[in-house]
């Protein structure tokens, strides 16, 4: 016996005598397996949503681009402290939204929920102070939130956002609004744009004040969150979402009141600088955003029509200028806003105006039996080198089915090879229009092409 073969005997045994034998019931239910599902609140992209997200995406990187933005990517795994620090710990995201990392190394991280604490953290970590200023950044990636799965909510999302690093002035909440408006218009969705001021560190604590008192009248008519939440952070039970609250939330102090001079003068000039770029804005009192870093302009978009109900936000932003000092950075005033894309694009399909780009091809390339399928692919690459727009089947094997697709692809000219056409080294031309063939040879067919289509 050849000694290959001897080892290959033995090793077979030695793995027969390692596995133990599976009894035809667990034979049976290793075929019948279940699948492995999609986790819940996770999405697929499937190939005909794909294209939606690709003309999203085109239209914010031309955005941005035009409005001197710079992408910037940080990852999806995080620092659990950078979010407990800058979101709050009495938020729900951090409370209970988060999703922990399991790190051999000990070290305590979360897939992100959010993308501005990262980014602030890597203009800490990068040293991009030193950069002029402001820094204009734009992003998109998926956020991670272990919410209860709902219509229009899940636990992997995606969204885009822009954020103004270096600069306190009131002019740029209004281009950030006034981009956020934009984005929309782009893609035909009216909006409506939401917006508030909630002080900064000096006016707060008056408000607070105010706010506290004014909850503790109506306490019985409270979630029980929110009660529990009232010490800790007032401004949380205007955020509530639990119909109990609405009503409350009506009667409340309205931050703007108590705005200390330096915020008031900041937000009524944003608020000037909106009524001359003409931009359709509404003051909401209720309107706090959940989350610990912001201060000053806080705003929401909605779809016109449709503002009840936070749940339904296309997207929102704010100020965050206390958000560098809080992770550690210096002072680096800021303002930013997110948009949700799964949002965005039901939207842009509901409302149905903005439409696909078909792919358009000029020639196809058709083919009979073996050897004239690597000739066709050959030559399939020599057209789509050329830059002609070129569309193939090769599982396809007979002529008719192929010059079907061809018909319905709408191209000028198919390409035929056959066994004949492989021996002679040619092709065969077919006008889609007149059904008129002319034989050329193989290595002509991109000039000629090129000639018929007016492209050389
Ligand atoms: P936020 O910063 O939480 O206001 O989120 C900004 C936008 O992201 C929202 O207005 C939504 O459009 C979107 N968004 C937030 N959470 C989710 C989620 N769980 N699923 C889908 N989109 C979300």
């Amino acid at each position: 016996m050849p000694k290959n073969i001897k080892v290959k005997y033995i090793s077979k045994i030695a793995h027969k005598v390692h596995e133990p034998a599976r009894t035809p019931e667990e034979t049976q239910a290793k075929k019948f397996a279940r699948t492995p599902q999609l986790p819940r609140g996770m999405k697929d992209l499937l190939p005909y949503e794909t294209p939606w997200w690709d003309l999203l995406y085109g239209r914010v990187a031309s955005l941005a681009r035009s409005y001197g933005f710079d992408k910037i990517e940080t990852p999806v795994v995080e620092e659990t402290a950078l979010f407990v620090r800058s979101i709050g710990k009495d938020t729900d995201i951090v409370e209970k939204e988060m999703y922990p990392i399991a790190d051999a190394e000990g070290e305590k991280l979360v897939l992100r929920p959010e993308n501005t604490a990262s980014i602030v953290r890597a203009y800490i970590n990068h040293g991009m102070l030193n950069l002029p200023q402001p820094v204009k950044l734009w992003y998109w990636g998926p956020m991670f939130r272990h919410e209860r799965p709902q219509s229009g909510r899940y636990r992997q999302f995606h969204q885009l956002g822009f954020e103004i690093l270096g600069d306190e002035s009131p002019i740029v909440d209004a281009e950030l609004i006034l981009i956020a408006y934009n984005l929309f218009k782009n893609l035909e969705i009216s909006v409506s744009i939401q917006i508030n001021s909630i002080g900064c560190v000096q006016c707060r604590p008056a408000y607070h004040q105010s706010l506290i008192a004014y909850y503790r009248t109506v306490r019985h008519e409270m979630c029980e969150q929110c009660r529990k939440r009232l010490q800790k952070n007032p401004l949380r039970a205007l955020d509530c979402k639990e119909p109990q609250c609405q009503p409350l939330k009506k009667e409340a102090p309205h931050f703007v009141d108590y705005l200390c001079e330096p915020c008031k003068e900041h937000f009524m000039s944003v608020l000037e600088y909106l009524d001359e770029l003409g931009l359709p804005y509404f003051l909401n009192h209720s309107l706090v955003r959940g989350l610990d870093y912001y201060n000053r302009t806080v705003f929401e978009l909605y779809v016109s029509g449709e503002e009840e109900g936070s749940q339904s936000a296309l997207g929102g932003g704010g100020r965050y200028d206390g958000l560098s000092e809080i992770l550690g950075g210096r002072p680096t005033p800021a303002c930013g806003f997110a948009q949700g894309c799964e949002r965005v694009i039901a939207k842009i399909k509901e409302i149905g105006s903005v439409k696909l780009s078909e792919p358009v091809f000029h020639v196809f390339v058709a083919q009979l039996g073996n050897q004239a399928k690597s000739k066709a692919l050959k030559l399939f690459e020599n057209l789509r080198a050329a830059d002609i727009n070129v569309a193939h089947n090769l599982s396809k094997n007979g002529l008719r089915p192929q010059l079907e697709i061809a018909n319905k692809l709408g191209v000028r000219y198919s390409l035929v090879i056959g066994q004949k056409e492989v021996q002679d080294e040619t092709i065969i031309i077919r006008d889609m229009e007149s059904g008129v063939q002319e034989i050329i040879g193989f290595n002509k067919a991109v000039s000629d092409l090129k000639k018929k289509l007016g492209l050389s």
